[in-house]
């Protein structure tokens, strides 16, 4: 894997500034040279700066903070936290805090990392904290949970990071975002990473960064190159049999599969199990076990198909993942881009394809116009798009291809909105 681009070839990560250990442990990693956003922050942040990071997913942002936070830690046996990861998922929480133990394997002092998230039982995690930590990675909920218990102190956390900022906004963690920063020291250094600059990320960044250094190394906001995008005609109730046609005519080894909704995650992947292959679905209601143990034999290549809601959206780095299928269109234009970036990570090529009915046809020329898109509509045989108007009501097979951006706002749309301003207004 080499996602550097030609000219910068030459830079190796002995040139920014990093300590032996660090570099030991990137090596016994396997990275041979770092990538542009890596290459753009960890200077500045070893410096002490404040970092604006902007880019795709995939682009070894853990890296560009984990590096920088790991030397800046000092050997103490202080109860505070030292720094404080804030996340918008658990399965990014444990991604983050595997990688941090890794890099930190060679230091002579082996820092406390802990990781807390919530949907699991917080009396383990209490008990973890009890002799204090070094490193905090956290949803931002949970922490507060912590807090409020007693269970952790933050009044010494020298570094902040807020990994996919848009995210968390998003998520309408605003509120909870606002009440953790109350509780931090004024004197710090921040680095917020993002994969997108919406007005509300942007806005939580002027407040919350002084003189940030600005390292946006996105080409454009549209998803990488390497990925091909496809776009494909099919009316709704026959999406799931052309799914399995696709998947077995070209013999796609791992498809991750996203719907609007949990329900039609579950009913998606039932009748796709019942077609003979193995899928499982993934969303936020099931138990933090269970998608630990999807999102494991997924990766240990167990699994062909995962159907996903937007929980696994961003953030996730599944490695190799061949195939992305919209078989429910994103919200937004930057969902889209979430989600197919978790295909063609680390610069391999990846396929995304969506697929798109009379019904929803207006929103992805809303989708593709925001992404720059020209992507002819396919027709495949044997699934001509037949419906021309919007059908009356959904048909049965097409659980969930409610939450478009434009029409009616859901609840959860208003509490997003809602949480967007607060973070605008007052920050
Ligand atoms: P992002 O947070 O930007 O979505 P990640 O930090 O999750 O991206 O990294 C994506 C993938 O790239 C991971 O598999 C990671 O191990 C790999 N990676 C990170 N940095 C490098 C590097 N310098 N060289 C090669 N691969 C890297
Ligand atoms: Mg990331």
């Amino acid at each position: 894997m080499n996602l550097t681009s030609p000219h910068i070839t030459f830079m190796s990560f002995s040139t920014l500034g990093l300590s032996s250990p660090l570099l030991e442990a990137i090596h016994s990693l396997g990275f041979a040279a770092p990538t542009p956003i890596q290459l753009g922050a960890i200077g500045p942040a070893l410096q002490g700066r404040d970092v604006l990071g902007c880019a795709h997913t995939g682009s070894g942002k853990t890296l560009a903070f984990a590096l920088p936070l790991l030397q800046s830690l000092k050997h103490t046996a202080n109860k505070s936290a030292q720094a404080l990861v804030l996340v918008p998922t658990r399965e990014l929480a444990t991604q983050v805090g595997d990688t941090m133990r890794a890099l930190a394997q060679h230091l002579p002092h082996q820092p406390r990392v802990s990781v807390v998230f919530g949907g699991v039982s917080i009396n383990p995690q209490m008990m973890g904290l009890r002799g204090g930590t070094d490193v905090l990675v956290a949803t931002p909920g949970r922490l507060l949970d912590l807090v409020a218990h007693n269970a952790i102190k933050l009044s010494g956390v020298q570094m902040l990071v807020l990994d996919e900022a848009d995210r968390l906004l998003d998520l309408g963690f605003a509120e909870e975002l606002n009440q953790v920063l109350a509780l931090l020291p004024a004197k710090r250094q921040s680095l917020f990473f993002s994969a997108t600059f919406a007005p509300a990320v942007q806005a939580l960044a002027n407040t919350l960064l002084h003189d940030p250094v600005r390292v946006d190394v996105r080409p454009d906001a549209a998803p990488p190159s390497e990925i091909r995008q496809r776009a494909i005609a099919v009316d709704a109730p026959k999406r799931t049999q052309l799914l399995r046609d696709l998947i077995q005519q070209n013999a796609w080894s791992r498809v991750l599969v996203f719907v609007a909704t949990k329900f039609a995650a579950e009913i998606v992947a039932d009748k796709l199990r019942k077609a003979g292959l193995t899928a499982e679905p993934f969303h936020g209601e099931l138990s933090q076990g269970k998608r630990t143990q999807v999102l494991a034999d997924f990766k240990a290549e167990r699994l062909t198909v995962v159907v996903a809601t937007d929980v696994a959206a961003r953030g996730l780095d599944i490695a190799g993942l061949p195939v992305v299928v919209n078989f429910d269109l994103p919200r937004s234009a930057s969902d889209y881009t979430h989600r197919v970036g978790r295909t063609g990570r680390a610069g391999e090529p990846g396929l995304a394809a969506s697929f798109i009915s009379a019904t929803t046809l207006a929103h992805w020329r809303l989708i593709a116009k925001r992404q720059r898109l020209a992507l002819e509509l396919e027709s495949i045989p044997g699934f001509e798009a037949m419906e021309t108007a919007p059908p009356a009501s959904s048909a049965p097979d097409a659980p969930g291809n409610g939450g478009i951006k434009g029409l009616r706002p859901s609840k959860k749309d208003k509490l997003r909105a809602l949480a967007a301003s607060v973070a605008i207004q007052n920050p």
